[in-house]
């Protein structure tokens, strides 16, 4: 659907986001869903080839999205993205720490696990966004304008904790728990901090069998990215509604 894109209405600007692991699954329907809204979207993708070729597939669409090399498994990548975006539009309204990892191994448990599979998973599920919001959320809170968006699961919730993809799951918890810290720290100063379990979605991460479409899975972050002003703040989300740690 070619065309002009609307504009952001809601709170009044045209807003610059930055989405981590934009390139595929969720996160590139997150940026198709964001560009739809009128934002200026900013594809982040480890490869900038496969970066490019997904822009080039929503510009196909009519949707019109930049594209910056960003692995968030790397301080240097997250400083130099950061910079690169901020050279060309000043800001950074939204931040959507969507690229995430689950490498633990069929059937895992937290006995018997090799550690580095932590470590890796951690690195990317948990450091990546923690670098990222050290690097972006100070900018948000000098505009007075924020909106960080944390992809998180209901494998990660406290409450009904079960066995398997250890690693996983703890990334995720401990995400959480960066969220609602966050959100405390930034309370009242126009940055709203949330995290969301997309539920199963078809992705290369949630396999052919998953119950949900990519866009139903991108729903909720498009929402908590775009939320007014008083929207809230410091809470996990599912369909829009507030689910339990
Ligand atoms: P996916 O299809 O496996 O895509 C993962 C994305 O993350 C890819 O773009 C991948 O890039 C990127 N990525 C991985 N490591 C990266 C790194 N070091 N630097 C930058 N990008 C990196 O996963 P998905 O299903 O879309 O999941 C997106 C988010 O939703 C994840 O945080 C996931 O934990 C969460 N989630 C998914 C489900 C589900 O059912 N699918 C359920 C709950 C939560 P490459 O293409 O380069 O590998």
């Amino acid at each position: 659907m070619a065309g002009k894109r609307p504009t952001v209405k809601s709170d009044g600007g045209n807003r610059v986001a930055l989405v981590t692991g934009g390139n595929r699954g969720i996160g590139y329907e997150i940026c198709r869903q964001l560009a739809g809204k009128g934002l200026t979207v900013v594809l982040a993708s480890r490869n900038a080839e496969a970066g490019r070729a997904a822009a080039k597939r929503l510009l196909a669409e009519g949707l019109k999205v930049e594209t910056q090399r960003l692995d968030v498994c790397s301080p240097i990548s997250i400083r130099a993205a950061v910079k690169a975006v901020v050279k060309r539009h000043g800001r950074i309204d939204v931040l959507v720490n969507n690229a995430g990892i689950m490498a633990d191994a069929h059937g895992a448990r937290v006995i018997g696990s090799n550690p580095a599979v932590f470590r890796k998973t951690l690195d990317t599920n948990f450091h990546g966004p923690l670098l990222l919001v050290q690097a972006v959320v100070p900018l948000m809170l000098a505009a007075g304008y924020g909106r960080v968006v944390n992809l998180s699961s209901g494998l990660g919730q406290l409450q009904g904790m079960g066995a398997g993809t250890p690693a996983y799951r703890i990334s995720k918890t401990a995400l959480n728990a960066l969220t609602a810290t966050l959100a405390a720290e930034t309370r009242g100063k126009g940055v709203l901090v949330n995290a969301l379990c997309p539920g199963w979605v078809r992705t290369r991460m949630g396999g052919d069998n998953a119950a949900r479409s990519v866009a139903q899975g991108a729903d909720t972050a498009a929402w908590l990215a775009t939320l007014p002003q008083r929207g809230p703040s410091g809470g996990l989300f599912r369909n829009r509604r507030r689910i339990a740690w």
